[in-house]
């Protein structure tokens, strides 16, 4: 029943899956040097010293919370994984080019409508 092409997709589909969790797994040893970073930096010397290190604070949290929010999306790939929905497209139903999702691993759209959310909520965006 399964022809060869069919099985290459889920090969495909596989390798994907576990380059999410390699992710994932990267992100979480990242938040946790993030922690212990923050722990042994809390004693600032003087005033220009605490600007410096309010600056690197606030980056770190800039890019803890991009973290975060790649793992949410991670989190949500690797569920759709579990229950068969991965390469499907959330506003259609479409399957997702196999090319899309190599590139965009993450994406939950198709391409149109994806430049379709992209062109009526750009000003909601910013
Ligand atoms: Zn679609």
């Amino acid at each position: 029943m399964k022809s060869t092409e069919s099985n290459s997709y889920e090969n495909d589909l596989q390798h994907i899956k576990k380059s999410l969790l390699e992710q994932k797994s990267e992100i979480l040893n990242k938040s946790m040097e993030f922690k212990s970073q923050q722990h042994s930096s809390q004693k600032a010397a003087d005033e220009a010293d605490a600007v410096v290190q309010n600056l690197q604070d606030n980056l770190n949290i800039q890019l803890h919370e991009r973290d975060r929010h790649s793992l949410l999306l991670i989190d949500k790939a690797l569920s759709k994984f579990a229950n068969g929905t991965y390469g499907i497209c959330d506003s259609c139903g479409d399957e997702i080019s196999l090319k899309r999702l190599k590139a965009r691993p993450l994406a939950v759209r198709c391409v149109s409508c994806e430049e379709e959310l992209e062109t009526s909520g750009k000003e909601l965006l910013q």
